[in-house]
């Protein structure tokens, strides 16, 4: 279940990791004490990788989500960093096809 972007990191073959917001239920409190029947929800974040799939924190034992935004953030710009898997399918062929547009219209617009 994901929430509203937050922002976006470029991976290094160009496909997006979002950070969003994310509501989640725990079992752990505040204080990182396990409560065995008790479920807290809250509102947290977490990052998701749109070329490898991958997500950030999801500890099914603790938190599914990260509650402090800092950490999400950098959690999702070391894997931005360290990711090198390619955009979906149909977003490379976007890019491709603006790719051949932008080489048509130099053709065009070259004039000689
Ligand atoms: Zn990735």
């Amino acid at each position: 279940m994901s929430g509203e972007v937050i922002t976006r990191y470029a991976n290094r073959a160009g496909a997006v990791v979002e950070l969003h917001h994310q509501r989640f239920t725990t079992k752990t409190d505040y204080r990182g004490y396990y409560h065995d029947e008790t479920s807290f929800e809250l509102s947290g974040f977490n990052w998701r990788c749109l070329g490898c799939g991958v997500t950030g924190c999801s500890d099914i034992y603790k938190d599914r989500a990260y509650r402090d935004l800092d950490k999400a953030r950098a959690g999702g710009q070391e894997h931005a960093d360290a990711c090198s898997a390619l955009p979906p399918e149909e977003e490379q062929e976007e890019q491709r096809r603006r790719g051949l547009s932008a080489w048509v219209s130099g053709l065009l617009g070259g004039g000689s």
